[in-house]
């Protein structure tokens, strides 16, 4: 048996609203190369400036991942040449990063603690658009420049469902801080895994770096198929190549990009144009203050005061946004566990896109005033779900609806009483019957009751009020 082993790099852009070295705006997607400077193409004399706030950040997503921050670090130039890179060069930390030696918590079956080796800030390349068609290639260089953390963590996965797990946990984590927007496919988060096989206490094997997966399918078809390749290399006594491959989503392969020939050297030196970066504790103490309560104690705190399982908890608070709907639903009066079902069935139908309550489909209000409704008896569940779209499409109110409507229940007992009695009173021979025995008969009497109220009574009570009429209680 193989032993998988598995440790990911994970790039993100940190939410800054300047350039990491200089004051250009951090918005790539504006019109291409419109907010590009000399320091963004590194041209002779311009100089590079630390962004503040991008250090904040850094130190943010560093504190959420449990790191040692360095007091003092600093950064240095990995060179190569790419038509999006025209200093030739990316400024990074390679020999002193800001943070080391943190961890994350993932589950899967138990908890896993999930080791991260370092956190270094760098700065973004440009992108390149290659036009087929034309047969032209158009760079844009509004990128160059932008902050980015790469966080590398231990080899401590061992499958592909923990690598993702871990990229899922990882993501939510920077989404809550605000450092990151999550965003995989288009980039603002990238993932590459390396992945090894080695027999139980033999020292770790060859690592294959598989570069770009930006989805969490992908990272975990991709990493199912190198375990599958490499075993079988090793199983006919071959070596497995230390290589950095692509995983080509048409075939479902890997396929090598480069060899061990072709690693680039990147001959990193100290950057001369920027000293030290020093983190005093103060900075340390005050980034820690603006931290949100983590994803993993909204889960806890979810199951422990509002009762849901561990599963609704997590879907929940997989977007900032739709956990802070929900809290803002119940504090406004709705049952919690019905607002959870409500919400992630009925809701999320009605809501599109891949953040939907960024801007939700309705108010927390609304819903809240449907899901009072629905538990006060003033509708049922049908109901609810009937006027939901409207309340939606409309803007209306729950209430509103149901007045506007006619369809509020019969809700006091001594309507549904009467409306038994009169229904149960047409059909003497059927409630005879069911007296002398002939109790399957309780069904039809229900829906006959039911019926004639056409739903305007809640189920529960019509069925409690019919068996109690039959058992005479009522005569
Ligand atoms: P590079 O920049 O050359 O890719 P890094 O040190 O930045 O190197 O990243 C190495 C990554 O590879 C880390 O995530 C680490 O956990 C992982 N790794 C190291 N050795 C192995 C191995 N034998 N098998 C699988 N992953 C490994
Ligand atoms: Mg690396
Ligand atoms: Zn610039």
């Amino acid at each position: 048996m193989w032993k998988t082993v598995i440790g990911l790099e994970i790039h993100a852009q940190l939410l800054t609203s300047t350039k990491l070295f200089c004051s250009c705006p951090a918005n790539y997607g504006d019109s291409p190369n419109s907010n590009v400077c000399p320091v963004c193409f590194g041209l002779p004399g311009a100089l590079p400036v630390l962004n503040g706030e991008a250090v904040r950040q850094a130190l943010r997503a560093a504190l959420l991942l449990n790191c040692r921050i360095n007091r003092t670090s600093s950064f240095d130039r990995k060179n190569y040449f790419y038509p999006d890179l025209s200093k030739g060069y990316q400024i990074t930390q390679f020999f002193h990063p800001y943070a080391e030696n943190g961890y994350m918590e993932i589950e899967v079956g138990g908890t896993r603690r999930i080791g991260i080796t370092r956190i270094h800030i760098e700065e973004d390349a440009g992108k390149s658009f290659h036009d087929e068609e034309r047969g032209e290639t158009l760079v844009d260089f509004n990128r160059c420049g932008t902050p980015l953390i790469e966080i590398v963590s231990e080899p401590d996965l061992e499958t592909p469902e923990e690598a993702a797990e871990y990229l899922r946990r990882l993501r939510e984590l920077l989404v809550y801080a605000g450092v990151n927007d999550g965003n995989l496919e288009e980039g603002s988060l990238r993932c590459d895994a390396n992945i090894s096989l080695h027999r139980e206490g033999e020292p770790l094997g060859t690592r294959v770096e598989i570069k770009n997966l930006n989805s969490y399918r992908f990272l975990q078809r991709a990493l199912r198929y190198e375990q599958e390749r490499q075993a079988e290399l090793l199983e006919r006594g071959e070596e497995v190549g230390r290589e950095t491959r692509l995983f080509d989503v048409k075939s479902n392969r890997t396929m090598v990009m480069r060899t061990k020939e072709q690693l680039l050297d990147y001959r990193y030196f100290p950057e001369p144009d920027l000293g030290i970066l020093r983190i005093e504790e103060e900075e340390i103490r005050l980034a820690g203050s603006t931290l949100p309560e983590t994803p993993a104690l909204k889960r806890e705190r979810y199951v422990r005061e509002y009762h849901l399982s561990a599963d609704d908890a997590k879907i929940l608070v997989s977007s900032p946004s739709q956990a802070a709907f929900y809290e803002e639903t119940v504090k406004l009066g709705a049952p919690p566990v019905k607002a959870a079902h409500w919400l992630l069935t009925e809701l999320l139908q009605h809501a599109s896109g891949s953040d939907p309550f960024l801007t939700p489909p309705l108010t927390p209000k609304a819903f809240a005033d449907l899901l009072v409704s629905l538990e006060k008896g003033r509708i049922t569940a049908p109901m609810a779900k009937d006027i939901l779209p409207e309340m939606i499409e409309k803007g209306l109110s729950a209430t509103e609806l149901i007045a506007k409507k006619g369809i509020a229940l019969v809700d006091s007992p001594e309507a549904v009483k009467a409306m038994v009695k009169g229904v149960l009173e047409g059909l003497r021979p059927e409630v005879e019957r069911y007296r002398a025995g002939e109790t399957k008969l309780l069904g039809f009497l229900i829906g006959e009751v039911m019926k004639s109220c056409k739903g305007a009574a809640q189920p529960k009570t019509v069925n409690q009020t019919v068996r109690e009429f039959l058992e005479g209680k009522e005569e």
